[in-house]
């Protein structure tokens, strides 16, 4: 006998509706379509962590790197910076910190 996706969906109405997708795999005892397999979310959702791991990381990067160049501008005033010919780092300065907002 074929059983319905176990997965209650409560998006779209008040008291929500038991998913309307056909059993695909069965779970501990529940049947679950292709979409609501847990197995298959948990597997998503560690790709999806795995991803903003690797988001934070480049952000880490990028702070530690603004962070540096902080310290080599503290005590140069932004004119100084522009009269040396470093205006781009200014920019890239105040673009970042816009960014961080
Ligand atoms: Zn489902």
């Amino acid at each position: 006998m074929s059983e319905r996706c176990s997965k209650w969906i409560y998006a779209g109405s008040w008291l929500g509706h038991q998913c309307r997708h056909n059993d695909k795999v069965e779970r501990d005892g529940k049947w679950y379509c292709g979409i609501h397999d847990p197995v298959r979310v948990a597997e998503k959702m560690k790709a999806r962590d795995a991803k903003w791991d690797a988001k934070w990381k480049k952000q880490e990067r990028q702070w530690k790197w603004l962070d540096a160049a902080h310290d080599l501008c503290a005590g140069v005033s932004t004119k100084t910076l522009i009269e040396l010919g470093k205006g781009w780092l200014v920019k890239h300065l105040a673009e970042a910190e816009k960014e961080n907002l």
